[in-house]
């Protein structure tokens, strides 16, 4: 079915309200464990229709934000969402106290039923209007991001505006235009600070209502950590300090030589070449042909995604003055159909749609016919391998988007990709800090950044930037104020992506296998244990980030 012939129709409350009661008595009233897995299939059904209604009606509100009839039915689903998680919520009860429920874990899956216990502990009634007040901060935060004035050469910007200043290539425009953002956050930063103080008290607030001793462990359960905990995700960030952030210092001594300078300072990162970064040769049409041409010869599999994708209409990345902004991949149930929505900008960044997001939708394609959608349920971490990783198998075809500039793409690419990992590190430590201290001052928070960037970013002077020299950075870290604890994931996929990209190296088939291993398995099996059948090492295993930099350091 093409994405524009799909029929949309309203999910009403009443009648999905009638429903979940209906499953949640059919699950209790069950003679036998086929019965109950039966009554879970029909509900799973139910559920796959009208999210796919829900996701029509996003995907098509942020093709089209002026479009009348989708904005209204956006509002009502964001009435209506809040609703239905607590109907799943009792449903989710029922199924979990089903008697039968060693035969329903046996269909079902035990990571399914895991994250199910996780979501028991992250949620309660009680804590409903401090959930209201987060969202309303989060917002609150969005809000005044997405309307940063920058002033700059007497025009205004926002944040996305005035990046291709901010990554010029002329230094004396990066340095001003990052005084100009410098000059904005120094001018917000105490309603930031405010908000983010308030964020903080509520989590810790929701996490003592809930019987905990602060939000860490809440923030685990609600980012579904259904295979390791706090203890492993520091021994990871200890060997990145140890082993990965001397590493990164290497790397960024080598691009000051290229740029011709002694050291690199914030407003010339992202910058890799003194001539530029690399350009497309193509535009958005040739893109798109050059993504299935790729695809089809990478492997039988990825050229069957990609015909379905473009036969079916199931992208959507022109840029239009009324998009939504940002680049995503969805699911659509009913047709069993991976989507991707994004803008292209005419920059390197379009091929990251279509290497990245491309990935996501690949695993999508391939998971698209599973039994109960538990089956492909996965939490970011994996999924996130998914996407880094194609990113690398790509790698091979970049001629076809930049033509004599491929090897600069890519070492572009890579670069950049092993400059996040320490900083990625930061942002989750810092959160650690944040929620066991939350009666720390925003000063005290700044503080403790700055201390963090030492650690982990010691080769960056900041010093002609005050604002980000006093600690200020992770303001502009949308993650740390709307998902606590989400951006580790990144770093943990990241790494693994990169074992891929060694195993790739030496035998691109056999790795490709092994990636289909990672895809197969998400949502079936936990973490680790999908690492071990892909023969990747486990990030939190002491010696492996050690490992991993040994060999990345050979392709410097
Ligand atoms: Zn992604």
């Amino acid at each position: 079915m093409k994405f524009s012939q799909m029929p949309y129709k309203r999910v009403e409350k009443e009648s999905a309200v009638k429903a979940y009661e209906e499953f949640i008595k059919q699950m209790k009233e069950a003679k036998s464990g086929e019965e109950a897995y039966a009554v879970h299939k029909k509900k799973d059904d139910f559920e796959g229709d009208i999210n796919s209604d829900i996701t029509l009606a996003e995907i098509r509100h942020g093709i089209d934000t002026t479009d009348e009839f989708y904005e209204k039915e956006n509002d009502y689903y964001d009435e209506f969402l809040p609703e239905l998680s607590s109907l799943q919520d009792k449903y989710n009860r029922a199924l979990y106290d089903s008697p039968y429920r060693d035969y329903l874990v046996s269909k079902i899956g035990y990571v399914a039923f895991k994250n199910l216990e996780l979501g028991f502990k992250s949620f309660d009634d009680k804590i409903v209007p401090l959930l209201q007040e987060e969202n309303a901060l989060t917002s609150r935060y969005s809000k005044l991001i997405a309307n940063a004035k920058i002033q700059y050469k007497g025009e205004e910007y926002n944040l996305s505006g005035i990046f291709k200043y901010t990554h010029s290539k002329d230094r004396e425009v990066r340095k001003e235009s990052w005084k100009s953002v410098n000059d904005y956050f120094n001018s917000v930063t105490e309603e930031i600070d405010e908000i983010y103080d308030k964020l903080v008290k509520n989590r810790t607030k929701q996490a003592k209502e809930l019987g905990y001793k602060n939000y860490v462990e809440l923030g685990y359960y609600r980012m579904q950590r259904n295979n390791y905990d706090k203890n492993q995700v520091e021994t990871f960030r200890s060997q990145v300090k140890k082993a990965f952030v001397p590493f990164v210092g290497k790397i960024e001594k080598d691009i000051a030589d290229r740029l011709g300078l002694d050291k690199l300072t914030l407003y010339d990162l992202g910058m890799y070449f003194k001539e530029g970064n690399p350009s497309l040769i193509c535009d958005d049409e040739q893109v798109l042909l050059a993504g299935r041409k790729m695809y089809e010869e990478l492997s039988p599999e990825t050229g069957e995604f990609m015909d379905f994708m473009t036969d079916n209409e199931l992208f959507d990345i022109k840029a239009r003055k009324t998009k939504e902004q940002g680049g995503y991949m969805t699911f659509i149930p009913r047709y069993k159909s991976p989507f991707i929505f994004g803008s292209f900008t005419g920059t390197f960044d379009d091929v990251g749609l279509i290497t990245h997001e491309c990935g996501h939708a690949f695993q999508g394609y391939l998971k698209r016919n599973v039994e109960v959608s538990e089956h492909a349920s996965l939490t970011m971490e994996t999924a996130e391998i998914h996407s880094m990783s194609m990113e690398y198998f790509t790698y091979k075809w970049m001629d076809l988007f930049f033509g004599k500039d491929e090897d600069r793409y890519k070492k572009t690419h890579f670069e950049d990709s092993c400059i996040f990992v320490p900083y990625g590190c930061m942002v989750d430590e810092f959160q650690h800090i944040v929620y066991e201290k939350p009666e720390m001052t925003p000063a005290e928070r700044k503080a403790v950044w700055k201390e963090l960037e030492k650690e982990y970013r010691p080769c960056i002077d900041q010093s002609e930037l005050d604002f980000f020299e006093n600690g200020g950075y992770w303001q502009r870290q949308s993650h740390i104020f709307s998902s606590p604890f989400y951006y580790i994931d990144y770093v943990l996929a990241s790494v693994c992506a990169m074992q891929f990209k060694v195993l790739m190296d030496k035998d691109y088939k056999d790795a490709w296998k092994k990636y289909l291993v990672v895809c197969e398995e998400a949502g079936l099996k936990y973490f680790t244990e999908i690492l071990e059948d892909a023969g990747l090492l486990s990030p939190f295993k002491d010696g492996t980030i050690e490992k991993l930099v040994e060999e990345l350091g050979k392709k410097l």
